[in-house]
C-alpha cells in the first residue's frame, strides 16, 4: 500500500539521535533550547517553546491566552480534533465558523458575520482558532484585521504548515496573531515522532508557555514569592503539566529542519505534477492564491460528484492507494453533537467533507507511484 503521508528518515538524523543517546542528557540538556533557536531562525518568531506534541501546545496555547471555564473559543470545522479539544481542556465552550468551498479554512465572511451577531448577544469570542488546512495559510491579516475589530487573540493552529509563508512572510513568525502552533507528527512535514512547538512574539506568553509545559516550576528568584533557601530551591507558581520534549527526539527534529527547504521544495514539485497530470479530471485540485506558499501537508482533491467518492475512494485502497480524508467535521462527533452540535450547522464543511479525497504525498514517493496514482484515479472517474 502507497501510504498518504510518510516520515523521511536520513542516516545524518539517525546519527543525531544516535549522539544524544551517547551524551548526559536524554531531556532537559542542549538540544531542546538548540531545536527551539533553529525555529526562531527559520520563521522569524522571537521564541519558540518546545513540546511533546501539537495537541499540548494548543493546549498550553490557550492557557497561555487566559482561557477558562466561561471562555469562548472559535475554531474551524474542518481540522483535527484536538484544533476544538484545546479549549475544551481549558473548560471553554467551543463553537465552529464555516469554512471556504475550495481551501476548506475558515471563511472570513462567515466569521464576521457571526462576530457582529455574536457581540449583539455580547457573546464574542475570547480566542479563534485558524487551521491552515494542508499547509495553505489562511489570510491571516483579514484575520488579524477582525482580531482589533471584534478584540479576541488569534492562535494559529499550522500543524500541516511548517516551512509554508503567507504574503511572503513564513507561518509561525506570528506576525498577525498571538501564538503559532506546529506539529511534528510522523506524517506531518518534519518529525520528532511525537512533537510540538508554540511560538510567539510576546515575552510574557513565552514564560506562560515554559512554566506551563513543566508543572508551573520556576527556578527564578525574581519570579518567586521568597527568598531561595538554596541552590535546590524551586518554586511551584502554577498548576502546570509535563509537555516537555525531549532531546532525543530535538535531535531528531533538529537534523530534519536543516532539510526543510529541500522537504518543500519535492512536495512542491508532486503537487505541482498531481496539478498538471490531473488537469481535465472530474475533479478540483488546491488553489493558492498569490503570495502564499503551500507546503502541502496534503493534496486533498474534491470530486466534482461527491455521490462518488466512496466508491472512488475505496477503489483506490483496494488498488494499493492508502488515501485519506482530512477531515470529518469535527461537529458532526459524538462528542461534539453531545454538547449540541449536529449536521447541516456547517453546510459548507459538510459538502467539502462529502467530496474530499486526499492522494499520498510525501518526499519519497516517487513519480512512477504517482503516475499510478493519477491513472487509477483518472480510470475511476
Ligand atoms: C496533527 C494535528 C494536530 C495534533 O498534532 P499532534 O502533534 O499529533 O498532537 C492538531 N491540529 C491539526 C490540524 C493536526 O493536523
Amino acid at each position: 500500500m502507497i501510504p498518504y503521508g510518510r516520515q523521511h528518515i536520513t542516516a545524518e538524523d539517525i546519527a543525531a539521535v544516535q549522539a544524544v543517546l551517547q551524551s548526559d542528557f536524554l531531556t532537559q540538556g542542549p538540544v531542546v533550547p538548540a531545536f527551539e533557536q533553529q525555529f526562531c531562525a527559520l520563521t522569524g518568531a522571537r521564541y519558540a517553546v518546545a513540546v511533546n506534541s501539537a495537541t499540548s501546545a494548543l493546549h498550553l496555547a490557550c492557557l497561555a491566552l487566559g482561557v477558562k471555564p466561561g471562555s469562548r473559543v472559535w475554531t474551524s470545522p474542518i481540522s483535527f480534533v484536538a484544533s476544538a479539544n484545546c479549549a475544551r481542556y481549558c473548560g471553554a465552550s467551543v463553537d465552529f465558523v464555516d469554512v471556504e468551498p475550495d481551501s476548506g479554512n475558515l471563511c472570513l465572511a462567515s466569521l464576521r458575520q457571526k462576530l457582529e451577531e455574536a457581540r449583539l448577544k455580547d457573546a464574542l469570542p475570547e480566542v479563534v482558532i485558524a487551521v491552515h488546512l494542508a499547509g495553505l495559510s489562511c489570510d491571516m491579516q483579514q484575520l488579524h484585521h477582525l482580531a482589533a475589530e471584534f478584540d479576541f487573540r488569534i492562535i494559529e493552529d499550522a500543524s500541516h504548515a511548517v516551512g509554508a509563508a503567507f504574503l511572503e512572510q513564513p507561518v509561525g513568525s506570528c506576525q498577525y496573531s498571538d501564538i503559532t502552533v506546529f506539529s511534528f507528527h510522523p506524517v506531518k512535514i518534519i518529525t520528532t515522532a511525537e512533537g510540538g512547538m508554540a511560538l510567539t512574539n510576546e515575552p510574557n506568553l513565552a514564560r506562560q508557555l515554559q512554566l506551563l509545559r513543566s508543572h508551573g516550576i520556576s527556578r527564578d528568584p525574581d519570579e518567586m514569592t521568597e527568598p531561595a533557601h538554596g541552590p535546590w530551591y524551586y518554586q511551584q507558581l502554577q498548576l502546570g503539566y509535563n509537555y516537555r520534549m525531549t532531546d532525543l527526539q530535538a535531535a531528531l527534529g533538529l537534523s530534519q529542519s536543516q532539510r526543510l527547504n529541500a522537504i518543500i521544495e519535492k512536495r512542491q514539485q508532486l503537487a505541482a505534477r498531481y496539478q498538471q497530470h490531473l488537469v481535465g479530471a472530474a475533479l478540483d485540485c488546491p488553489i493558492v492564491p498569490n503570495g502564499s506558499l503551500c507546503s502541502y501537508h496534503l493534496f486533498i482533491v474534491r470530486l466534482h460528484d461527491k455521490t462518488r467518492r466512496k466508491a472512488v475512494f475505496e477503489a483506490l485502497r483496494q488498488a494499493g492507494i492508502g488515501v485519506n480524508v482530512h477531515y470529518i467535521p469535527i461537529h458532526t462527533q459524538p462528542y461534539y453533537q453531545q454538547l449540541g452540535f449536529d449536521w447541516g450547522d456547517f453546510p459548507n464543511a459538510e459538502d467539502f467533507y462529502e467530496r474530499i479525497i486526499s492522494l499520498p504525498l510525501y518526499p519519497e514517493l516517487t513519480e512512477s507511484e504517482q503516475d499510478y496514482i493519477v491513472a487509477t484515479l483518472k480510470a475511476l472517474l
